[in-house]
């Protein structure tokens, strides 16, 4: 067994692999761009090596680089992680004639699987069922738009060269066909540098199901069972789980071994996934192979016990298959759900940012390798609170894998635990994923690729107006970090007194709700009123780092919630549910408070979307002078006093800082 290897990879896979290294007792070296020299991954890693600026073509896609520091550093072996380099045959090449050990199949069977157009010949060949289409060399448009007819509306287009979701085009009619090839050529050639595609039938709500294969170099090649990986977004997976509902055993025997066929005719060795597209019927045609430790890999771990990084470094060292086919079983439930920094209500925009506050549910860490009851979940992630999503990199946050002894066991602790989980700082699919596990449809394994398209009036609801439970953790939370500052009004006197009691107006806003309310302090607590009526608070406890858990007595009932403040945003966390409740001050805004009113700042970081004023302009105290966007809402920076415009420091588009000064006033 190797003694040391090196990881080219970062985020959640990097620290994956280093987790199975250090339990087999091999030391790992991390490679870094210089935008990851505090991350995770090489936290977690023996040494580490900086290899490059930040984007991924002058760091992590430096495959001389990288093996110079193999070489350097005295690793045997390199494993690729998934993306970058990992299906690269070029770099697996590089690789053995280095003297390292490619911890991935050889170089020829990436390559024989790199077009999807040639891996389709192959697998005719060894007869592999495929969807009907045209996989051949002439891209002619006449010819190909003659084959799209032939095959029958909708066709797909695909770039040969494509992954990620990305190059197809689904075409309807014959009339469009041109356009569309146009199109899909064009990124083709700009995404992977090669503009050929194939056509094939467009199945109708299909399923996407995959078998894990393993194979070894003394001939041994298994398959470890089915993964379901129907729920996609633009044609990319965001639940998978396995075994996939609804398998007979008899067609997962058959899609066993026509994936280990697939695997034997390009000589395989290592990890890798054959993915297959299934009607509803059960009917199931090759799609392509992945010649790497896929993403989802984690549920089949958790349905079979065992441990795929340590399989792929034993049989990169030359050892056999730890298990035969007849020993392999499937053992319960597993479902993963990918968390992404993205905005789902906004097309699934990726979304950047530091993760000020992350906490997750109180995971029970997985005994990778073979025990004998899997633990109910893991998360595997490359971030910590404090870390930054960057422009960058794939803008996955981590992944979340539970095990149930049954599907609805596993859904139910899915539920549980993304309720659990709480970021703030940047927009997640918590809140998505949450509705997507609670959906009719994913409980009742009514799966196939379109379910989020088809299912999205339950799962993009209007928003509701926060309940006074959550209006009540955020204005308590607002008044104890007051008191601690010092600046409590109770104390000091910016509050008013009205019948001898302090009383005070707060102003919450959410994306489509505004919040008013009144709060009057008593001896022991507080009454609110909000346009529901009015409730009597107590506090029950204060905990958590930060004073961040609050439990309140709201008339006889006791709730409890996390109340994390970001800028002007309160972030309540309770219930199971994220609300991000804007805060303005009444009394500041209406300028009772000289110092803390119109302030010239920007409140956090955000774009500037309007300028108002012009340098030299007179303005008069509340006026609007700048408006900036910060956190998916608008802020606006008023005039705290009459007075003259010396400066405006920034354009409309300029990105800003928290803190940065917008305006200047003349003296
Ligand atoms: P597919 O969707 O084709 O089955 P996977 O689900 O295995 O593929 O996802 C692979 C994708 O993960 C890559 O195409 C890439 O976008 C992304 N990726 C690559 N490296 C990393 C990484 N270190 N952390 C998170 N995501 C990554
Ligand atoms: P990638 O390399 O991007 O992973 P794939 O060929 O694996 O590309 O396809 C990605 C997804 O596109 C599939 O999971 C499925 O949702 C959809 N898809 C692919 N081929 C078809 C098809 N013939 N009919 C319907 N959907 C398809
Ligand atoms: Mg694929």
């Amino acid at each position: 067994m190797f003694t040391k290897i090196l990881i080219a990879n970062r985020g959640e896979i990097a620290c994956r692999v280093a987790a199975t290294a250090r339990r087999m007792g091999i030391k790992t070296v991390a490679v870094y761009s210089a935008a990851d020299a505090n991350a995770k991954h090489v936290a977690v890693c023996d040494e580490a090596v900086l290899i490059g600026p930040a984007p991924a073509k002058e760091s992590y896609l430096r495959a001389d680089k990288i093996i110079q520091v193999a070489l350097a550093t005295g690793a045997q072996a390199i494993h690729p992680g998934y993306g970058f380099l990992s299906e690269n045959s070029e770099f697996a090449d590089a690789c053995a004639k280095n003297g390292i050990a490619f911890i991935g199949p050889p170089a020829s069977a990436i390559q024989a699987m790199g077009s999807k157009s040639a891996a389709k010949s192959l697998m005719e060949k060894a007869n592999v069922p495929l969807v009907p289409g045209y996989h051949g060399d002439n891209q002619d448009a006449d010819f190909l738009q003659n084959e799209a007819d032939r095959i029958g509306y909708p066709v797909l287009l695909k770039a040969s060269a494509g992954g990620g979701g990305k190059g197809m085009r689904v075409i309807g009619h014959s009339k469009d066909f041109k356009e569309a090839l146009a199109s899909c050529k064009r990124e083709a050639i700009n995404s992977f540098g090669d503009d050929k595609v194939l056509a094939e039938k467009y199945l109708q709500r299909p399923r996407h199901i995959e078998i894990q294969v393993f194979a070894d170099t003394h001939g041994n090649c298994v398959y470890l069972f089915e993964r379901d990986c129907s729920v996609q977004r633009r044609h990319q997976k965001v639940l998978e789980e396995a075994p996939a509902p609804g398998m007979t055993p008899e067609r997962r025997a058959a899609m066993g071994e026509a994936a280990v066929a697939a695997a034997k005719a390009v000589g395989y060795v290592g990890a890798g996934t054959v993915e297959f597209i299934a009607n509803q019927d059960g009917t199931f045609y090759f799609m392509e192979m992945n010649t790497r430790l896929q993403v989802e890999h984690p549920v089949t771990e958790m349905i079979t016990g065992t441990d795929l990084v340590e399989w792929q470094l034993r049989v990169a060292a030359g050892e056999a298959l730890p298990l035969q086919q007849e020993q392999l079983q499937i053992h319960g439930h597993a479902i993963e759900a990918r968390v992404y920094a993205e905005n789902p209500e906004k097309g699934f925009l990726p979304s950047i940012g530091t993760l000020r506050h992350a906490r997750t549910p109180a995971a029970v860490n997985f005994e990778l390798g073979g025990s004998a009851e899997p633990a109910a979940f893991r998360i595997d992630s490359g971030v910590r609170e404090g870390d930054t999503i960057s422009p960058f990199y794939d803008p996955m946050i981590a992944k979340m894998i539970v095990w149930g002894k049954d599907r609805t066991e596993a859904l139910a602790r899915m539920a549980q635990a993304l309720s659990q989980y709480q970021i703030v700082g940047l927009s997640s699919n918590i809140a998505f994923l949450s509705r997507l596990i609670a959906s009719d449809a994913f409980a009742n394994a009514d799966l196939d690729t379109g379910l989020i398209a088809r299912n999205e009036a339950q799962l993009f609801p209007t928003e509701q107006p926060a309940v006074v439970d959550v209006i009540a953790l955020a204005a308590v939370s607002l008044l104890l970090s007051e008191k601690s500052a010092g600046s409590d009004p109770w104390q000091s006197s910016h509050g008013w007194r009205m019948n001898s009691l302090m009383q005070r107006a707060l102003q919450f806003a959410e994306e489509h709700h505004q919040h008013k309310v009144q709060v009057t302090y008593l001896a022991d607590g507080w009454t609110l009123r909000t346009d529901a009526g009015a409730v009597g608070i107590r506090l029950a406890s204060v905990s958590g780092s930060g004073g961040n858990d609050l439990v309140l007595k709201i008339a006889d009932r006791t709730v409890s919630g996390t109340v994390v403040r970001d800028g002007e945003h309160f972030h309540v966390f309770s219930q199971g549910m994220h609300t991000d409740l804007h805060y303005s001050d009444a009394l500041a805004h209406a300028g009772e408070t000289e110092a803390e009113g119109g302030r010239l700042t920007a409140p956090m970081p955000g774009k500037i979307v309007a300028v108002l004023v012009t340098k030299a302009q007179e303005v008069k105290k509340g006026d609007a002078l700048l408006i900036m966007e910060a956190m998916k809402m608008e802020h606006t920076i008023s005039a705290p006093h009459d007075g003259v415009i010396d400066d405006v420091l920034y354009a409309i588009g300029d990105q800003v800082t928290e803190g940065a000064q917008l305006l200047a006033f003349a003296q």
